[in-house]
């Protein structure tokens, strides 16, 4: 695969700035708590997910508290 799946940016590793898919977990934290379902995204769609996926999982900390420790571990 050389492209995002979730916003179609082509992947590259560079010297002046690169692309690349982001780690799994961090995949599926975005999926769980942004309400997502792509199998991917990149350092470049991921920063303004996960920002909302994050503000979703606070306002869900305490009842998640559980699980989240599983996901984090
Ligand atoms: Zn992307």
């Amino acid at each position: 695969m050389d492209y995002c799946t979730n916003c179609k940016a082509s992947l590259k590793s560079g010297f002046f700035g690169s692309t690349e898919l982001i780690e799994k977990r961090k995949t599926e934290f975005i999926n769980r708590f942004a309400n997502l379902q792509s199998d991917d995204y990149c350092t470049k769609c991921s920063p303004d997910l996960a920002i909302k996926a994050s503000s979703a999982w606070r306002s869900q900390n305490t009842k998640l508290n559980t699980s989240l420790k599983e996901l984090i571990r």
